[in-house]
């Protein structure tokens, strides 16, 4: 299996060096050449583990590594989840399912694509024999699962910038104090969109990329997609049947990442039933899906940090299907939006995607309706999701955060806080961070002065 870039202008590459490569060398994102078929698969699927699923979801992509050795990657991926199920689904009544993505390491759903990583980058160093450094940006979430999918591996070093002051205090002792002599946690003064124009720079300092062995983490890397497809089919072969061609996942959304996975994965001929997409107050997204224009506006700070973003980095790779995989098209209108700011989408579908936006003054009261009706507790982000629940059909939320990550507003939401074990353990460790402007220049110097070699 080959994979092309979006914007059609560079060779296309194996699994692994385009995992390797991240953002390819025009500006595009990843993706396969062609999409396999599940169709006729679902039923033996349905009774594979979420390990031996997952294989063999991505034996069909990353065809340049033995099969042998992928299950045994992927089967060092998972054993951190503390729950048997790995992604367990849980029904709060008929027709309204919680898929819960909190059970990984760093209490949130990147951890399924970042601990995958993780294996595939030691793997990538023992093959080759060359030692990886690994540099993201974060606006929480990411940086933790990645630092966590890396710390105390051989051969790597992992760099992650994240806005000084706007990630949760939680998030932050995440990746600042491992304790583990190759995480560097760099804190930017800027938002996060300022520290991914910073990194968009460095990497496209071919020279400094090469000679460092950068690889990017964030959310555009390709094996993060397809480690997330395996969660959407997971859950939907564990829906009621009668469920199963109408439920609507519902998915909080930031960069589009989680949510154009499980996009992907209809289009694999698994017939998920539609899909919302779920925002903050940061809502170019739902803007797009109401008017049609892809417009940024401001950054605003919110409850659910993980969310706040403008540029919704992934929705490349939607638009790329949007245009009919003409890569001439996606190249002119990421210029027009680089140029103006706001562009109009030619003959854009929502196809299947509807969107719906909480603003901070929504959060809390999404949070208490939700622990009132149903019991359950949910984190902000979670909380986004139950905002304009569909009423003639199943819905499936995706719980992307564990609600112990952001106990103010969940005290604040509903006189709660829930706490877990692994962030109890942080609060006694010192945070070790750096301090750099939101500067490209800053930021390499830094990089060249702690690389591993
Ligand atoms: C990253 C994150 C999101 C947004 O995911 P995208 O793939 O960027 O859309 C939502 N919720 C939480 C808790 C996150 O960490």
């Amino acid at each position: 299996m080959r994979f092309l870039s979006t914007r059609g202008q560079t060779p296309p590459l194996g699994f692994s060096d385009a995992v390797a490569t991240g953002l390819a060398p025009d500006g595009g994102l990843y993706l396969p050449e062609s999409l396999p078929d599940l169709s006729g698969d679902l039923p033996r699927l349905a009774a594979l583990d979420y390990p031996a699923l997952c294989a063999d979801f991505l034996a069909r992509f990353a065809t340049d590594i033995p099969l042998e050795t992928l299950r045994a990657l992927v089967a060092a991926s998972y054993p951190r989840f503390t729950h048997p199920d790995i992604a367990p689904l849980r029904t709060l009544r008929p027709g309204l399912h919680v898929l819960e993505l909190f059970h990984g390491p760093t209490l949130a759903f990147k951890d399924f694509a970042l601990q995958l990583l993780g294996e595939l980058y030691g793997h990538q160093c023992r093959v080759r024999g060359e030692a990886i450094n690994v540099l993201g940006a974060t606006s929480g979430d990411t940086g933790a699962a990645a630092i966590h999918g890396l710390l105390g591996r051989p051969g790597t070093a992992i760099f992650i910038l994240y806005p000084y002051g706007r990630v949760s205090p939680l998030q932050e002792r995440q990746m600042a104090c491992t304790g583990a002599a190759n995480v560097h946690a760099l804190a930017i003064d800027g938002t996060f969109d300022d520290a991914q124009t910073a990194l968009k720079e460095i990497f496209a300092d071919q020279d400094f990329r090469l000679r460092h062995r950068l690889s990017a983490v964030n959310s555009i890397n390709l094996a993060r997609i397809l480690a997330q497809c395996v969660y959407y089919l997971w859950a939907w072969l564990r829906l009621p049947p009668a469920e199963r061609a109408t439920a609507e996942f519902v998915v909080p959304t930031g960069n589009f990442g989680n949510v154009f996975a499980g996009w992907l994965l209809r289009r694999m001929g698994v017939p998920l039933g539609g899909f919302r997409v779920a925002t903050n107050q940061n809502d170019i997204l739902h803007r797009l899906f109401t008017t049609g224009e892809y417009r940024l506006g401001p950054v605003l700070p919110s409850l659910a940090p993980s969310m706040d973003i403008q540029v919704a980095s992934n929705f490349e790779r939607f638009l790329y299907y949007a245009v009919n995989r003409d890569p001439a098209q996606v190249r002119e209108v990421m210029a027009a939006f680089r140029r103006e700011g706001a562009v109009r989408l030619p003959g854009f579908r929502a196809d299947g995607l509807r969107a719906s936006r909480a603003t901070d003054a929504e959060i809390p009261g999404l949070i208490a309706r939700v622990h009132r009706e149903f019991g359950y507790v949910a984190d902000p982000h979670t909380a986004c999701g139950f905002q304009d629940l569909a009423s003639d059909r199943p819905s499936v939320v995706l719980a992307t955060a564990s609600p112990a990550k952001f106990p103010d507003t969940l005290r604040a939401a509903i006189g709660l806080e829930p706490v877990h074990p692994s962030l109890e353990a942080l609060k006694s460790r010192p945070i070790v961070r750096h301090r750099l402007p939101a500067d490209a220049g800053a930021i390499r110097d830094y990089v060249r002065a702690h690389a591993v070699r």
